[in-house]
C-alpha cells in the first residue's frame, strides 16, 4: 500500500549532517527530503530487547531525529545473546540509560527521551502521543494489546514484530488505513510460549528487527509499499519469507464499524490470562472460601440489602458502578474476582462490564444469595 510521508519536511541539513548521511541523500528515492523528514520524526520503541536493540541503533544511525525509549529492566547476562545495544559491563545497569547511551554514541546530533517505567493503562496514552511512530520491540500480549489500542485511539501507526526460536513475524497496523492487532489477534493466544521458555536465536532478532526499521525509515519518508495490510512470516530455518493479506475485521470490538471498545481495557494482563468460565455455583463459592484461596468477592447489591444478609468476605460495590465504570477502579489486578447479587441477574451485568474492561479472571454466582441460603447456610434471611 502506498500512502504519503508520515512526517513533515525538517529544517535544511547542516554539513556535518551532509558528510554523515551522504550514503541516504545519494539514493533517489530517499534524497535531500527523506533525510530532512528522518531528522523531523519522532519515535519510540518500547522495550529494548532483542528486537528493540538492533531498531534503535539503526534509527539513530539513520538520522531519526527524536527516538524514545520504554524500558523498565537492568541487563542481565542472558540478555547479551541477542541484545546487541548491550555490551558485558552493563551488566547490572538500566537498559534504557544504557541504551540511551549506545544510540548517543552513534549518533549524537538526536534527541533521545528516556522513559524508564512499564508501559501500563495509566501512562500509554501520555507517552505515544508525543511520537509520530510506535513500534514494538515487545515480547508479552498484555503489553502488545495495550500499545496496539493505544495507537488505535490515537491514530498512529504501529509497527510490531515478534521472534520464537527460528520463526519471526512482522506488520504495521493503522486503523485509518487497514488492520490493527486485534482484526489479526481478536483474543490473545494464550497457549503460545515466550522466548523465555522456548527460546530465540540471536540473529533472527535482528532480522524482524531490520524489517521494522526499514518499515519506519519508508513511511517517514513515504516510500516504497507498505507493510499496511500484510504480514510477513519468516522462517529462518528453510530461509524462506511467506506475506499474508491482512484485512481490517468488520466486527473488531476496536477498530470495526461498530466499536464497543473506545478507551484502555482496565486490566490488560488479566485480559491476557487464560478466561475462566464465567459462572460458579455456590458450592464452588463455599469451597473456595474454605481453601483460603485468594481471590476478591464483590456484592454488587445495595447497601440496605448487604444490611439485611451477605456472603462472608463479600466488599460491596453496588451494580451502578460497573455500568459507569467507577467500580472498576476499585478492581484488584491479577487476581480473580467473583460477583454475587441476591438472585444472579445483576451479578451477570456486572461481569459483563468486567469482562468488557479485560478482567478475564472473573466470575459470578448462579442464583446469588438466594441459593447460598438454600444450598450453603440456612440461617441466613432470603428477602
Ligand atoms: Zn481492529
Amino acid at each position: 500500500m502506498k500512502i504519503p510521508p508520515l512526517v513533515d519536511l525538517g529544517p535544511e541539513l547542516n554539513a556535518d549532517e551532509m558528510r554523515r548521511y551522504k550514503r541516504h541523500v545519494v539514493i533517489p528515492e530517499i534524497s535531500l527530503e527523506g533525510q530532512r523528514r528522518l531528522k523531523n520524526a519522532k519515535v519510540v520503541c518500547i522495550g529494548a530487547g532483542g528486537l528493540g536493540s538492533p531498531i534503535l541503533m539503526y534509527l539513530a544511525a539513520a538520522g531519526v531525529g527524536t527516538l524514545g525509549i520504554v524500558e523498565f529492566d537492568t541487563v542481565d547476562e542472558s540478555n547479551l545473546q541477542r541484545q546487541v545495544i548491550y555490551g558485558h559491563s552493563d551488566i547490572g545497569k538500566s537498559k534504557a540509560n544504557c541504551a540511551k547511551s549506545r544510540v548517543t554514541e552513534i549518533n549524537p546530533d538526536i534527541r533521545v527521551n528516556v522513559h524508564e517505567l512499564q508501559l501500563d493503562t495509566t501512562n500509554a496514552i501520555d507517552i505515544l502521543k508525543n511520537y509520530d511512530l510506535i513500534i514494538d520491540g515487545t515480547d508479552n500480549f498484555a503489553t502488545r494489546y495495550l500499545i496496539n489500542d493505544a495507537c488505535v485511539l490515537l491514530n498512529k501507526p504501529y509497527i510490531w514484530g515478534s521472534v520464537l526460536r527460528f520463526d519471526g513475524q512482522a506488520s504495521l497496523f493503522w486503523a485509518q488505513y487497514g488492520a490493527c492487532y486485534r482484526c489479526l489477534h481478536p483474543v490473545p493466544s494464550i497457549d503460545s510460549p515466550s522466548c523465555a521458555e522456548a527460546g530465540v536465536i540471536g540473529s533472527l532478532c535482528a532480522t524482524i528487527a531490520s524489517i521494522q526499521a526499514t518499515e519506519a525509515i519508508k513511511l517517514i519518508t513515504g516510500i516504497g509499499a507498505s507493510l499496511i495490510g500484510s504480514l510477513i512470516m519468516y522462517d529462518a530455518l528453510n530461509l524462506s519469507y511467506e506475506t499474508l493479506k491482512l484485512s481490517k475485521d468488520p466486527s473488531c470490538v476496536l477498530c470495526g464499524e461498530n466499536p464497543t471498545q473506545t478507551s484502555l481495557m482496565q486490566d490488560y494482563a488479566g485480559f491476557c490470562l487464560p478466561v475462566i468460565p464465567g459462572e460458579i455455583t455456590v458450592v464452588e463459592l463455599k469451597e473456595k472460601l474454605d481453601s483460603e484461596e485468594d481471590f476478591f468477592l464483590v456484592d454488587v447489591r445495595e447497601p440496605h440489602e448487604f444490611e439485611i444478609v451477605s456472603i462472608p468476605g463479600g466488599h460491596l460495590i453496588p451494580l451502578a458502578g460497573f455500568l459507569d465504570g467507577s467500580a472498576l477502579k476499585k478492581m484488584p489486578l491479577d487476581t480473580e474476582i467473583v460477583i454475587y447479587c441476591r438472585s444472579g441477574v445483576r451479578s451477570a451485568t456486572a461481569l459483563k462490564s468486567l469482562r468488557d474492561a479485560g478482567f478475564s479472571r472473573s466470575s459470578h454466582v448462579i442464583g446469588g444469595v438466594i441459593a447460598w441460603a438454600q444450598q450453603i447456610d440456612p440461617t441466613c434471611t432470603v428477602y
